[in-house]
């Protein structure tokens, strides 16, 4: 099974498709945001930095996933959400691959335009137990109850990130920071574009496609 580097714009489903591809293969999802959120409840540093909508200093991001990786669920292939973000973390990356003799495997660029997206942030809920992903403005994404979770019940959550004023600044950053990586795989021949306007388990299936 070979791993997958996702890149995208906030609110392109990077967690969405991340989630149907983690149960078909059973494979380890890592989301350095989800992993960003949990250390901030105990380092105010971090938690200022998400609520800005910057990111968060190498140092602290390599030390997160250099020691989610080497878990035992991540030996044959995992996926990448929200990681490497800017050039100096895929160079970094290499380097930590090349000592644990790992592929790289392959990237996947989830395209979206900018008004999608910010529906898809604004409208964001998810359930804090199961990680299921819902959304109040499009009727296929609503919970059956209100604010309930459809899989285990649990009441549904907002991330304090997802208002307006800091989607714009995350847009803005992924544009300055993360869209250089795009062409940084293009030239290494890495690159795989898959369209998220269409939705995200037509987006799973053609990244079920480029892994088979
Ligand atoms: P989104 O892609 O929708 O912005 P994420 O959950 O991937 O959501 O990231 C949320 C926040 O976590 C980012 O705005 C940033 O502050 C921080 N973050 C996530 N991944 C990284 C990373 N690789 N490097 C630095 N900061 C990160």
């Amino acid at each position: 099974m070979k791993s997958i580097i996702l890149i995208a714009p906030p609110s392109a489903g990077k967690g969405t498709v991340s989630n149907i591809i983690k149960e078909k293969y059973n494979m380890a999802h890592i989301s350095t945001g989800d992993l960003l959120r949990e250390a901030a409840k105990d380092n105010l540093e971090i938690k200022e930095t998400l609520e800005k909508g910057l990111l968060v200093t190498d140092e602290v991001v390599l030390e997160l996933l250099k020691n989610r990786i080497t878990k035992e669920d991540c030996a044959n292939g995992y996926i990448l959400d929200g990681f490497p973000r800017t050039i100096s973390q895929a160079i970094a990356y290499e380097k930590i691959l090349e000592d644990l003799k790992r592929e790289i495997g392959c990237v996947v660029y989830l395209e979206i335009d900018k008004e999608t997206a910010k529906k898809r942030v604004v409208g964001r809920i998810s359930c804090p137990q199961c990680g299921a992903i819902y959304n109040e403005y499009f009727d296929k994404m609503k919970p059956q109850v209100e604010n309930i979770c459809d899989k285990c019940g649990t009441e549904l959550t907002r991330r304090t990130d997802d208002n307006e004023e800091t989607f714009n600044k995350r847009f803005d950053t992924y544009m300055e920071k993360t869209s250089p990586l795009i062409d940084y795989y293009d030239k290494l021949g890495l690159l795989n574009r898959v369209s998220s306007n269409q939705g995200s388990s037509e987006a799973a299936l053609e990244i079920e496609n480029l892994i088979k």
